[in-house]
């Protein structure tokens, strides 16, 4: 016999869906950033069950991983419906290219940055225009940075609010979700990847490591975010 939801679980999702709800009512357009990882999973779930009203887009940066490609495809034939893929702008992708190389992102944090600012930032400004609040799938005990998030803030960096109804979730209650509602999920996952982002930039993790210490794992931990949550905003914000 399968999973089932706890009641607990199930009282967690059903405030997910009302604070997604809550945020369409008051925010009018709002969109969802599919990361196409665990959280992810659990939020087109939720949204394309209960809030379809909340778009959502997914960027390919171009160096994904075939798995993530794979559960894409796998979310859209479950529900029948369409993430929006949006993609890096060809001219400047080339420029980058052109002056960094294919795999430049090694070199340095501001050519990673640049990598990031044009593979994942510029198409995300693209995909939340004309929003009134995206929402994200970061959760608390991701990283010190995310542990200071709140529920809803006002994004200055990207002029829009910003939705976050996984804060709380542990990571084990985002499994428990997965399961007992048979969701597809990243394989990656059963390979020690606990956080996906682009192949050449995400490795799997060792025993006892943070859940991001396979993203940028060559650069400090501080520097490791890739724009969509910014550290310096967030220091910022604390101050
Ligand atoms: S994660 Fe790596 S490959 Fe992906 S956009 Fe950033 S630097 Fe480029």
């Amino acid at each position: 016999m399968g999973e089932l939801l706890t009641l607990e679980l199930e009282q967690k999702a059903v405030a997910v869906r009302e604070q997604l709800a809550a945020a369409v009512q008051e925010y009018g357009r709002v969109v969802y950033s599919n990361s196409l990882g665990a959280e992810a999973m659990v939020l087109t779930d939720i949204i394309w069950m209960h809030v379809p009203a909340v778009d959502i887009f997914s960027i390919d940066t171009g160096r994904l991983h075939e798995e993530t490609y794979e559960v894409l495809e796998k979310l859209q034939r479950r529900y029948k419906r369409k993430i929006r893929v949006v993609h890096p702008d060809a001219q400047a992708l080339e420029a980058l290219v052109a002056d960094q190389g294919v795999n430049g992102f090694y070199d340095s944090l501001e050519a990673r940055m640049a990598c990031c600012r044009i593979r994942k930032v510029e198409p995300f400004k693209r995909a939340i225009a004309g929003y009134g609040a995206w929402v994200t799938g970061v959760r608390r005990e991701q990283s010190a940075t995310r542990a200071q998030a709140k529920p809803v803030e006002w994004d200055t960096d990207y002029g829009l609010h910003k939705v976050s109804p996984l804060l709380d979730w542990t990571e084990e209650q985002i499994w428990q979700y997965i399961r007992a509602r048979k969701l597809p999920y990243n394989l990656l996952h059963d390979r020690q990847f606990p956080s996906i982002g682009c192949q050449p930039c995400t490795r799997a993790i060792q025993p006892g490591e943070s859940r991001r210490a396979g993203r940028w794992w060559w650069e400090q931990p501080e520097s490791r975010e890739c724009g969509l949550h910014p550290r310096i905003r967030q220091v910022a914000a604390q101050a």
